[in-house]
């Protein structure tokens, strides 16, 4: 039996069929059963922060689990304790703030949900606000919570009723959030660049309108940093990039997917006392959040990331993967920060219904030419390597472009 019937039989079928079986993974190169290596451009979608089979992250796992494996969160382990207070370093919190861990960052965004219904409480057995502000294009997870703040009608309607109270409102206009924001609302949620949505950022000024329109109303700003978080713009977070975070702290970041570096955690950080204080002893839990597996992998990708100089090298050859995807013939509006890029291929023949979307069919060609890229939506490819890529790796890639995009566009259908 082929491993796509084997699939097909035993799985439910909510991701399709893969598009590979996979066996082994170095460095930025994946190798399925037939012997074929990937460069890996995508890196588990913004996860192999170092890439794959890194020797920090084994050596950490591998030791944590023959030192304490798995406790309860009846205990603490030293794991735990310095992976939120490495946290607290480099998000710059100011005293008061502290961490809650969980599994991924879906997980991070219902605690984040949680926190935001706490607000204005009158007493801890009596609810807060319960009004959520998300934006048109947002992806905050799959969850009824989480996927009552993701604004995708395809993935919402199939599974109303949702959470109520949600509103998003329209991307980034400044006087619909203004009007939105009222001492109703408990948060506005918000990612400092809509990965899901094609790596989208917000015009300039947005982030600081939501800070000042939700301290005004004593509303939480909420910034979902699961994508963009630890390293994948060139700063620890992307609310640090000059460009992105425009001198904002917001009042809670939740991050997950590169933490580990392919472990899986996620972690809710609240800033200072106030916040933190809105969730107490018995309002909030985990089986498995904070492991301290989990967070010795973690704090193996902060110390690399710090040691080997990842930030600036991320800094230079993303933005010099910018600058080559934009010569690049065939390419328009590249948009991103650091290693999280994406690119538009406009396709003026493709326009019968049934054919593969633009970006699918180059996804597809690039996979056939050894490379792993994303298809985020019909006409945009996004790239998160492994913060680790090399220049080389990357030229590879820019080499290849230009051919994979000419057969893609002129192929006959
Ligand atoms: C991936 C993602 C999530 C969901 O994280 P999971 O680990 O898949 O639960 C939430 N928010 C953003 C911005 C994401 O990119």
């Amino acid at each position: 039996m082929s491993w796509q019937d084997d699939y097909g039989r035993t799985m439910l079928p909510v991701f399709g069929t893969p598009k590979a079986k996979l066996v082994a993974a170095h460095g930025c190169t994946v190798t399925d059963d037939a012997g074929r290596d990937y460069l890996d451009l995508l890196g588990g979608i913004a996860v192999n922060t170092l890439g794959h089979g890194h020797r920090a992250i084994a050596e950490a796992v591998i030791g944590q689990l023959s030192t304490v494996d798995h406790v309860s969160n009846f205990f603490t382990t030293d794991p735990q304790l310095n992976l939120a207070s490495r946290l607290l370093e480099v998000v710059g919190a100011p005293t008061g703030s502290q961490v809650f861990f969980a599994n991924s960052g879906t997980e991070a965004n219902e605690a984040a949900i949680k926190l935001a219904r706490r607000v204005d409480a009158p007493d801890a057995g009596s609810p807060g606000r319960s009004r959520i502000i998300a934006v048109d294009g947002a992806f905050h997870g799959r969850t009824i919570g989480a996927l009552s703040l993701t604004a995708k009608d395809a993935y919402r309607a199939p599974f109303a009723p949702l959470m109520p109270e949600v509103t998003h409102v329209p991307f980034g206009d400044v006087d619909a959030l203004r009007s939105a924001v009222d001492d109703t609302v408990a948060a506005v949620i918000i990612e400092p660049i809509q990965g899901e949505r094609g790596v989208r950022l917000h015009p300039p000024g947005y982030l600081r309108a939501v800070r000042e329109a939700t301290r005004a109303a004593g509303a939480l700003m909420i910034l979902d940093e699961v994508q963009t978080g630890i390293g994948r713009t060139g700063h620890w977070f992307a609310f640090q990039h000059p460009e992105i975070g425009e001198d904002i702290m917001p009042d809670a970041i939740t991050v997950a997917k590169g933490l580990a570096g392919g472990i899986p955690i996620g972690a809710l950080i609240t800033i200072g006392e106030n916040v933190s204080a809105l969730l107490s002893a018995g309002q909030h839990g985990t089986t498995f959040g904070g492991n301290p597996v989990s967070a010795a992998a973690a704090l193996a990708v902060l110390d690399t990331i710090e040691t080997d100089g990842l930030l600036a090298h991320v800094r230079a050859t993303g933005d010099q993967l910018g600058e080559q995807l934009s010569a690049v013939p065939g390419v328009t509006a590249v948009r991103g920060a650091g290693l999280l890029r994406s690119f538009a291929i406009t396709d003026p023949q493709q326009t019968d219904a049934g054919e593969l979307p633009v970006a699918s069919a180059l996804a597809a060609a690039a996979q056939q030419a050894g490379f792993i890229i994303n298809p985020v939506t019909p006409d945009r490819i996004r790239l998160a390597p492994p913060l680790i890529i090399t220049p080389a790796q990357l030229q590879d890639f820019i080499d290849a472009l230009p051919a994979l995009i000419a057969d893609t566009v002129k192929a006959p259908s």
